[in-house]
């Protein structure tokens, strides 16, 4: 009989999973079911904030994936069932399944910061899904006055794109500099560090004056009273337990944890899926796989390259468990790009293989790290290239 794969969510790692399900036994019955009509991708997003990108040239439909005969519905998952192998959908549908993908991406933790929630979010946005929201965040920026403030509030450890508050930071920097130069840029972080901090400072000292008494962009670490702890959206102040911010806009990234429907499938631990990082299927329910943000996939970043090496891992596993073989231990890959301002892109790699006894995934030592500091001016316009190209690979991988 044909073997049917049910995939929830049609973002990175369900659209790459889908596609590389059919690619390796065609004769697979795979079904992929996602909320939205088009997937917009988060990545790159940020560069909408400076304006030098449209909403538009991140929003994908999924005729790729119908052309390598994917069913793709549109519909939001209610519920998985893995004793009788189904998955109900809000239209009423049903699906039963051999195996089943998850991969819904991040949830907030609404009750996080007092004072923040869904409705208040459309004013004071967190714009960490790629939608209308990363467009109010732009239209306010271009409304604030010359001399604004702008607050940005990162999340605590884990999250989505670990690079991408900073990243935001930057590429909001790259516009004021540009029509609001006395603009102020203030990050409120409950960390102490953060992903390719050396080569962010590098890049804020060369193009923002980060440092100097007029730098645009200043950071305020956990150890300095950077968590924020309440909002009071009618005045845009943004509450520490060391002093209030007040911004004229206001950007809160909340802290984060699986998607709402890993709850409901009974897939989370804490706050995130745990999986058997060999193939990714679900520590709690057999022939049930979590990929991407949802899942628990340490020493991997929240990342759209980190969803899509899993997917591929995953779907081999599938694959072969279906012809009665235990798949291969997997090695997996992840880059981050970000670009900090004009011409000046850096990033982050690593090549990663698994470490069986304590199921986790360990980067390969020497396989990667970050691009190098004080690189040439031709290097990192460079990477700015490759950023792009980047995004255009990934896609393409996971889409078409
Ligand atoms: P997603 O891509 O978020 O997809 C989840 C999908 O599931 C969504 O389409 C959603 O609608 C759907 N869904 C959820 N629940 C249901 C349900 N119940 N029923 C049906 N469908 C459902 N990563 C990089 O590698 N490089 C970058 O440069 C980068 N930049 C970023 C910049 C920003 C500002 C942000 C916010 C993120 C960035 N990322 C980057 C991270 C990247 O976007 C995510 O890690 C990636 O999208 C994760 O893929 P996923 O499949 O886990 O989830």
């Amino acid at each position: 009989a044909t073997r049917r794969v049910v995939v929830v969510g049609g973002g990175v790692g369900g659209a790459t999973a889908a596609k590389y399900l059919r690619k390796l036994d065609p004769g697979l019955s795979v079904t992929l079911i996602e909320a939205k009509p088009n997937y917009t991708s988060c990545f790159m997003s940020n560069e909408v904030l400076s304006g030098d990108r449209t909403l538009d040239s991140l929003t994908f439909g999924y005729d790729g994936l119908r052309n390598h005969g994917v069913e793709v519905v549109i519909d939001r998952v209610s519920g998985i069932d893995p004793v009788s192998k189904t998955v109900q959908t809000d239209g009423g549908k049903e699906f039963s399944y051999d195996a089943c993908v998850v991969s819904p991406g991040i949830g907030f933790k609404w009750e996080a910061i007092e004072g923040y929630d869904e409705n208040v979010a459309e004013e004071i946005p967190h714009a960490w899904y790629a939608g209308p929201q990363t467009l109010t965040l732009r239209r306010q920026l271009e409304a604030m006055p010359e001399g604004g403030k702008v607050l940005i509030a990162a999340p605590q450890n884990p999250f989505k794109c670990p690079p991408g508050p900073y990243e935001r930071a930057s590429q909001i920097a790259m516009y004021c500099k540009h029509h609001k130069p006395r603009a102020k840029i203030i990050i409120l972080d409950p960390k102490d560090a953060f992903s390719k901090q050396g080569l962010y400072v590098e890049g804020w000292t060369k193009l923002y004056g980060y440092g100097s008494d007029n730098s645009m962009i200043e950071w305020v670490s956990g150890a300095e009273g950077g968590a924020v702890e309440a909002v009071d959206p009618g005045t845009r102040t943004l509450q520490t337990f060391v002093e209030d911010f007040q911004g004229d806009v206001v950007n809160i990234i909340p802290p984060q944890k699986a998607g709402a429907i890993a709850f409901a499938a009974d897939l989370v631990e804490g706050d995130w899926c745990p999986v058997d990082k060999r193939t990714f299927e679900s520590s709690r329910h057999k022939d049930i796989y979590v990929l991407g943000d949802a899942s628990s996939a340490s020493k991997m970043p929240k990342s759209a390259y980190a969803a899509n090496s899993q997917a591929k891992v995953a779907a081999a596993a599938i694959v072969a468990r279906f012809s009665g073989q235990e798949p291969d231990d997997p090695t997996f890959v992840n880059t981050c790009y970000s670009i900090v301002g004009e011409d000046f892109g850096i990033s982050v790699a690593a090549v990663y293989s698994l470490d069986a006894a304590n199921n986790s995934i360990e980067p390969i030592p020497n396989s990667g790290g970050v691009s190098p500091a004080n690189a040439s001016p031709e290097l990192r316009k460079r990477e700015v290239s490759y950023a792009h190209s980047w995004f255009s690979n990934v896609i393409n991988d996971m889409m078409e």
